[in-house]
C-alpha cells in the first residue's frame, strides 16, 4: 500500500486511545480539568462501572460561553502559551487533547457557565460532533456527562472488564485524588450508591479515615516531614505510613504524590520498601500516601499522554529523601524493642555508648536491626548458592534434603541447621509456605479441602476491587474451603474457611489478605488460577518472620520440609534455605 497520511476520524481515534484506556482514565482527566478550574466540590456520579455513564460536575470557574467549543479541538488549552511554559508545569493539565479524546470515543454533555457571566452553555457531542448547542441557566462551574464510552469503537468496548472490576479502578482513582487534595470535597456514587465522601476539612487523616475506615487510619504514622533546599531547588516529603506490623499482600497502597498529581513509580516504591528493610515480613508490603513537593522546574510531567508517569531531573536525591524521611519516621515510632535488637536510644543505651562521638552514633542508629543482615553479608553472595547439584529449581525430579540438626533460630525469621556439610540457613516462612502447599494439592488430590465452619459467620467488608477479585475467583476459593455469601452492599458473609486458616484470630482479614494477594500479589509458580488461590492460602497460614518457635516446632517444620516434593523452594520459587559450605566457611576464617 502507497504512503497516505490517516484522515482525521481515524487519527483522532488512534490518539483518543492513548488517553482513554478505560473509564477511569476519562474520570481521572475529568477530575484533573475541575481541580485545575479550582473546584472545591467535586461530584462524580457513574452507571455500570462507568460503561453508561461518568458525570463529572465541579463548582470551579467554568469555561466562558465563547471558548467552549474551543475547549473540544485537539491541543487547545488554557494551561500553557509558550514552549517555556513547558518546563514549570504548575497545572494537572496542559496537553489540550483530554476533552477531544474522551469526546471522540463517547456520546458527551458538557454544561458549564464561567464565573463572570450571566448564562451558561451546553453542548452535545457524538463521536466528537457538536450536534447540539444551546444557552442554559446553571450555577457557576461545570458539568460532563460521558455516556457510552467506546460506543464506536467496539473492539475497545469488548475488553472492558466487568462494571464491578471498572468502578473498583474509578474508587481507586478517585480516592486518590480525595488523598492528594484533602482540601477539596470529593463524592462518588455508583449505580445511585454512595461509595466515597469527604469531608473537604483540608486533614489528610480525615480523608484517610473516608477512604481505609478508621480502623487502619488510626494506626497509620505521620511522616517526619523531610524538607531540603540546595542548589538543586528544594523537596518536601510528607505524608503517612504503616508501622511495619501493618502490611499488606500488593503494592496498591503505597501512593505517591507529586505536586498534586498522583503518579505510578516503581523506583519510588523500592525507596519506601528498602525503608522498612527487615522490618517487613518477606512479600509484604506497607500502606503509604506520600506526598512530594519539588520545584515545577525539577520533574517532567509530559512523559505519558496519561500524565501518571513522571521524570525527575536528579531521582536520587527525591528517592533518598523519601527514603530518610520514611526511615526517620520508622526509627523513632518503631514500638518497644520486642526482646531483640533495640533500637534508636535504646541501643546507644544498651550498648553503653551513649558518649561515643556523633557520627559512630549514627552509624549504629542506622544499623539497627540491620546488624544481623549486615554480618550475613560478609559471605560474599556467590557462596549463597542452593545445595550442590540441586540447582534447577523448577526441576520435576523429587529433590531431596540432607538430615539437618536444627541449631536455633535468627531474628525469629530464619532456622539455623547443621548438616553433612556445613551450614543451612532456613527461611521459616518460605519453608512453612512449601509444606502447607504440598498438603492442600495432597488434599486436593485426595477428593477435597478440608473446612471448618466458624461459630459466628463473620461480615466481611470489601472494597469494590476485592469484591470484583471474589467473584472472578468465587469457584476457585470455594474448592479451597471458604464458604461465603453475598451480604449487603459491599459486604459478604464468610460461612467457613479452610482447616488450614481455621487458628487465624481474625478469618475476615486472613480472607482479605488472601483476596489481595490474589488481586495483586505475586505469581505463584505454577501459574495456574488454583494454584494461584493455594499459594495465597499457604502465604497466610504459614508461620511468619518474627514468631518465635520453639526448639521442636523447628525440627519438625524442618522435618515436614524434607518429605516434601521440591523442598528448596516456596510455591513463589523462592529459596527456602540458603547453604554455607564448611568450605566455604574454611575461606572466610582464612583458614586456608
Ligand atoms: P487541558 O486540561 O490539558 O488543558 P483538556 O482537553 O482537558 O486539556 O481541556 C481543555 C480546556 O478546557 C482546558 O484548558 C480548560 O481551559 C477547559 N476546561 C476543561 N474542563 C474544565 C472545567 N471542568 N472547568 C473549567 N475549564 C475547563
Ligand atoms: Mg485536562
Amino acid at each position: 500500500m502507497p504512503i497516505r497520511v490517516l484522515p482525521p476520524e481515524i487519527a483522532s481515534r488512534i490518539a483518543a486511545g492513548e488517553v482513554v484506556e478505560r473509564p477511569a482514565s476519562v474520570v481521572k482527566e475529568l477530575i484533573e480539568n475541575a481541580l485545575d478550574a479550582g473546584a472545591h466540590t467535586i461530584q462524580v456520579e457513574i452507571q455500570e462501572g462507568g460503561a453508561r455513564l461518568m458525570r463529572v460536575s465541579d463548582d470551579g470557574c467554568g469555561i466562558p460561553a465563547d471558548e467552549v467549543e474551543l475547549a473540544f479541538a485537539r491541543h487547545a488549552t488554557s494551561k500553557l502559551r509558550s514552549v517555556d511554559d513547558l518546563d514549570h508545569i504548575g497545572t494537572l493539565g496542559f496537553r489540550g487533547e483530554a476533552l477531544a479524546s474522551i469526546a471522540a470515543v463517547s456520546q458527551l454533555e458538557m454544561s458549564t457557565r464561567a464565573a463572570g457571566e450571566d448564562l451558561g452553555v451546553a453542548l452535545r457531542l457524538v463521536g466528537g460532533e457538536i450536534v447540539h448547542r444551546q444557552p442554559t441557566g446553571r450555577p457557576p462551574g461545570t458539568r460532563v456527562s460521558v455516556e457510552n464510552l467506546f460506543f464506536n469503537v467496539p473492539a475497545r468496548r469488548k475488553f472492558l472488564r466487568s462494571p464491578l472490576t471498572e468502578a473498583g479502578h474509578i474508587q481507586e482513582l478517585v480516592t486518590f485524588y480525595a488523598l492528594a487534595y484533602p482540601d477539596r470535597r470529593f463524592s462518588l456514587t455508583h449505580d445511585g450508591r454512595q461509595i466515597l465522601l469527604t469531608t473537604g476539612s483540608g486533614t489528610l487523616r480525615d480523608v484517610l479515615v473516608e477512604a481505609m475506615g478508621v480502623d487502619i487510619a488510626g494506626q497509620l504514622i505521620p511522616l517526619d516531614q523531610e524538607a531540603s533546599g540546595d542548589v538543586e531547588g528544594y523537596v518536601h516529603v510528607s505524608g503517612f505510613i504503616s508501622p511495619p506490623s501493618l502490611t499488606r499482600a500488593n503494592r496498591s497502597n503505597m501512593i505517591f504524590f507529586v505536586n498534586g498529581r498522583w503518579i505510578r513509580d516503581r523506583s519510588l516504591a523500592y525507596a519506601v520498601v528498602q525503608a522498612y528493610h527487615t522490618m517487613l515480613p518477606a512479600g509484604r508490603f506497607p500502606i503509604s500516601i506520600i506526598h512530594i513537593t519539588l520545584d515545577p522546574s525539577e520533574v517532567d510531567v509530559n512523559v505519558h499522554p496519561t500524565k501518571s508517569e513522571v521524570r525527575f531531573r536528579t531521582p536520587g536525591r527525591i528517592f533518598s529523601a523519601v527514603q530518610r524521611s520514611v526511615r526517620a519516621t520508622l526509627l523513632v515510632s518503631a514500638s518497644p524493642p520486642q526482646g531483640y535488637f533495640p533500637q534508636g536510644e535504646d541501643a546507644l543505651r544498651a550498648e553503653g555508648i551513649a558518649g561515643w562521638d556523633p557520627a559512630r552514633r549514627a552509624a549504629l542508629l542506622n544499623a539497627g536491626r540491620d546488624m544481623v543482615d549486615a554480618a550475613l553479608n560478609l559471605i560474599p553472595p556467590a557462596e549463597e548458592r542452593p545445595l550442590e547439584g540441586m540447582e534447577g529449581f523448577a526441576d520435576t525430579a523429587r529433590q531431596r534434603l540432607p538430615i539437618l540438626r536444627v541449631v536455633g533460630q535468627v531474628r525469629q525469621m530464619y532456622i539455623i541447621a547443621e548438616g553433612p556439610d556445613g551450614l543451612y540457613l532456613i527461611d521459616q516462612h518460605a519453608a512453612h509456605e512449601r509444606v502447607l502447599y504440598e498438603r492442600l494439592r495432597a488434599g486436593l488430590e485426595a477428593g477435597g479441602i478440608g473446612s471448618q465452619h466458624l461459630l459466628e459467620p463473620t461480615v466481611v467488608h470489601v472494597g469494590l476491587g476485592q469484591q470484583a477479585c471474589v467473584e472472578d475467583y468465587a469457584d476457585l476459593l470455594e474448592r479451597a474451603g471458604f464458604l461465603i455469601e453475598p451480604f449487603g452492599e459491599s459486604s459478604l458473609l464468610l460461612r467457613a474457611i479452610p482447616d488450614m486458616l481455621a487458628g487465624a484470630p481474625d478469618p475476615a482479614q486472613a480472607f482479605l489478605d488472601i483476596v489481595d494477594e490474589l488481586a495483586g500479589g505475586e505469581t505463584p509458580l505454577e501459574r495456574a488460577r488454583d494454584a494461584a488461590v493455594m499459594a495465597a492460602v499457604c502465604k497466610r497460614s504459614a508461620v511468619k518472620a518474627g514468631q518465635t518457635l520453639s526448639h521442636s516446632e523447628m525440627e519438625e517444620l524442618v522435618r515436614q520440609l524434607e518429605a516434601t516434593s521440591s523442598p528448596l523452594t516456596c510455591p513463589h520459587g523462592r529459596p527456602t534455605m540458603i547453604h554455607l559450605s564448611v568450605d566455604a566457611l574454611a575461606r572466610q576464617f582464612l583458614r586456608g
